[in-house]
């Protein structure tokens, strides 16, 4: 059986790479506060209470201009948003919901990857509104967890499984235990 495929997609900035050092445990994506410094797709294993899933860390996508970096940065996200098995959607619950968040969830729908929707950047009170602006986007509702301070991963991890039929197998040490 293959592993089943996530690909964590957004806007830049937002927390993907965060997210996706968060769930496989390292600290090979890179985290930047310039948007869209992700270029290249990265792949990495997260271990979900035995089960191991594939992440794929996109670029965000954006809206671009034909034959720019960011049009590539685009089509790499689009591509494997259609690859994947599950499409991880991120958005940044303390910006709320911005014109491109909605324009891709448009992307995503359309794709008809099935969706997880969650608003990053939810610790304290910060991003309490964005994430009740979240629901507008159509794509159910949203978790919230701070990928930086390690909260609401567990709600995120059960929800992950439970998206992909899977069921916990065992947890272990370092592994992402779902709630
Ligand atoms: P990406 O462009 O979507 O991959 O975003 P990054 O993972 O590179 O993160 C962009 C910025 O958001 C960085 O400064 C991160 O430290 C910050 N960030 C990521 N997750 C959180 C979070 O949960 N809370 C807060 N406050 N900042 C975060
Ligand atoms: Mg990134």
């Amino acid at each position: 059986m293959p592993l089943p495929v996530i690909a964590i997609v957004g806007r830049p900035n937002v927390g993907k790479s965060t997210l996706f050092n968060r769930l496989t445990g390292k600290r090979s994506a890179l985290v930047s506060d310039l948007p869209g410094l992700t270029r290249d797709r990265r792949e990495g294993e997260a271990n979900v209470a035995g089960n191991i899933l594939t992440l794929v860390d996109t670029a965000g996508l954006e809206e671009a201009a034909a034959g720019s970096i960011a049009a590539r940065m685009r089509a790499q996200s689009e591509e494997a948003i259609k690859k994947a098995d599950l499409a991880l959607f991120v958005i940044d619950a303390r910006d709320g919901i911005v014109p491109a968040d909605a324009a891709f969830a448009k992307v995503v729908r359309e794709a008809g990857t099935p969706v997880v929707l969650v608003a990053n950047k939810c610790e304290g009170r910060s991003g309490q509104q964005g994430f009740y602006e979240a629901f507008q986007l159509g794509l159910g509702e949203p978790i919230a967890i701070s990928a930086e301070h390690g909260e609401g991963i567990g709600e995120l991890a059960g929800t992950l499984l439970s998206a992909l039929g899977l069921k916990p197998v065992r947890t272990r040490k370092g592994d992402v235990e779902p709630e």
